[in-house]
């Protein structure tokens, strides 16, 4: 097996290339910090692709009055959906009020109300709709049921795509930023010496590191105990399936129901389709595995809770999603009695003899925080020459937009299908999209959208595969872009175009990994 080494004295080493190391990476690096991440598979491919794609205050956990969790995760997601008018939508939320539902319409209104109060007002108003206009304005729900209507917002390219940003902004700092690249020895002595194996070629490569971020999400443990480090904080784990099947309600809208648990599950947008879910099973070990029994619950739920002309079996299912929830069980010693209702919030804890920090649970919508956190955690440490973080999150001016559209339009045209290509590709790309345009230009085929309804041209295909460090098909297909969750894998197979463009990448596979 080949060795090399690599010389740079990095002054923060991070550990996991889901949100959390991501965001750490884009803060620190931003600040002026030399910054490593080795991810050992692909950026987000574990917990940060699994996730209900909400950047939403947590208003079910009003239910167990966490009303500093609600009111902290509210502003994380105003301050997000500022900052990204594009990459992430307001959405409402229209729950229908059945048998399993908790509280009736007034109890109801008067939660969706004090959740609006707490958000700041952020969003539209909520509603109450009584049982006939409701059934109007979604006529898939069952009849006779009132309905609420409040609004959250969402990730409309996927969580992962979200990740891939903030290394993309790490990146343009100076980050080095590794996958398929799993930290598996490590050694302090004042400074940290780690070896990473490439998961392609096994080869194993060692760096320098003054500190470490431990940002392995579920993991945390397992590379706590690599480090030599023994945090107070515990993880459990909490599974969560969600299915994707064809579109199965007309409206812009997540439609909101309580299971036979009395828990909350959705119908979620998903490109021109629908995502159901999600469970809530707990867990020894990560796991990625959907089980028949997982499969049976959520379409029992939707075919009880919806009135469809036909109800969803499995062959209705197109894709799926699983991941496992890290979720901070308090200190290692502590026993958990209703782990339901344990707390979503994360916890940061510092080892300052060996200058590790570890990040445990946490929320997509709170990635900010975490970022501002880990920051916080390493300026103590007092390495590396700082200067004040440029901008390290959010858009571009709505100036640069209006530019690239007219440009892109002269390009693309303006039928439907070119309106969506254009504006998914600012979404997607900001004014980097300009290169795609320039791609496209002299080439009718690399306009085309990949498959129909989905806004995704060759272009912007051959572009990511290009610039976005793919390395095998599923890292373009299932997170650069969310071409595997909008459309089944034999009609991937039978996309001729696509996989000419993916035919460098196809062959590849890591070496145990799956
Ligand atoms: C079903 C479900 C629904 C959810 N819905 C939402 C939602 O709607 N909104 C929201 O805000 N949050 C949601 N969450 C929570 C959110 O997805 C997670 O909190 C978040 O993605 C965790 O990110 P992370 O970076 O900590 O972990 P991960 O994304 O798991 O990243 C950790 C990474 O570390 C890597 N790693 C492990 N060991 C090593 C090693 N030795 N060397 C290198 N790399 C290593 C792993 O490969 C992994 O990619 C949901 C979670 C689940 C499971």
């Amino acid at each position: 097996m080949s060795e090399s080494k690599n010389s740079t004295l990095y002054d923060v080493a991070i550990i996991g290339g889901g949100i959390n190391g991501a965001v750490s990476a884009a803060r620190l690096s931003a600040s002026g910090l030399k910054v490593l991440l080795l991810e050992r598979g692909d950026f987000a491919s574990t917990t940060s692709q699994e996730s209900s794609n909400l950047v939403w205050g947590g208003i079910k956990y009003l239910q167990s009055y966490e009303f500093g969790l609600v009111y902290k995760l509210c502003r994380s997601r105003n301050q997000l959906m500022r900052c990204y008018p594009n990459r992430i939508r307001e959405i409402g939320f229209l729950a229908s009020i059945g048998p399993t539902s908790p509280f009736g319409r007034v109890l109801g209104l008067f939660g969706t109300m004090a959740y609006w109060v707490i958000g700041g007002f952020y969003t539209k108003m909520p509603k109450l709709y009584l049982a006939n206009r409701a059934s109007e304005i979604e006529p898939s729900f069952i009849p006779g049921r009132a309905a609420l209507e409040y609004f959250d917002a969402e990730l409309p390219d996927n969580d992962s795509r979200f990740v891939w940003d903030f290394l993309a902004t790490a990146k343009r700092f100076g980050s080095e930023v590794c996958n398929y690249s799993e930290l598996v020895e490590a050694q302090f002595d004042g400074e940290w010496n780690l070896v990473a194996q490439d998961a392609f070629s096994s080869e194993k490569i060692e760096y320098r590191a003054k500190s470490i971020v431990n940002a392995t999400g579920p993991f945390a443990a397992n590379v706590s105990e690599l480090l030599g480090v023994t945090p107070e904080s515990r993880l459990v784990l909490s599974k969560g399936v969600h299915l994707i099947v064809p579109k199965i309600h007309n409206s812009d809208r997540v439609l909101a129901f309580w299971d036979e648990e009395g828990r909350m599950f959705y119908v979620l947008p998903m490109g021109d389709r629908s995502m159901i879910g999600t469970t809530d099973t707990r867990v020894e070990s990560e796991t990625k595995e959907v089980t028949p029994a997982d499969r049976e619950f959520l379409l029992r739920q939707i075919n009880k809770e919806m009135n469809l002309e036909t109800p969803l079996t499995e062959l209705d299912i197109i894709s799926e999603r699983c991941g496992v929830r890290p979720l901070v069980a308090g200190s290692a010693k502590g026993e958990t009695t209703d782990w339901h209702k344990l707390s979503r919030k994360h916890v940061i804890e510092t080892a300052p003899d060996r200058r590790v920090i570890t990040v445990f649970g946490g929320k997509l919508t709170d990635c900010l925080n975490v970022g501002d956190e880990v920051f916080a955690a390493v300026k103590k440490f007092r390495i590396g020459k700082w200067r004040a973080a440029e901008n390290w999150y959010g858009e571009e001016s709505r100036d640069r937009q209006q530019s690239f559209e007219r440009v892109a339009k002269e390009v693309f045209g303006s039928s439907l299908a070119a309106e969506l290509i254009v504006s998914e590709l600012w979404r997607r790309h900001g004014s980097r999209a300009l290169e795609i345009v320039e791609l496209a230009r002299g080439d009718q085929e690399l306009r085309e959208p990949i498959f129909e309804g989905l806004g995704i041209c060759g272009a912007e295909v051959s572009y990511v595969l290009e610039n976005e460090q793919v390395k095998t098909a599923d890292d373009l297909l299932r997170r650069r872009l969310p071409i595997a969750m909008c459309r089944s894998s034999i009609e991937i197979e039978q996309n001729t175009r696509l996989n000419q463009l993916l035919s460098d990448v196809s062959s590849l596979s890591p070496k145990g990994l799956a």
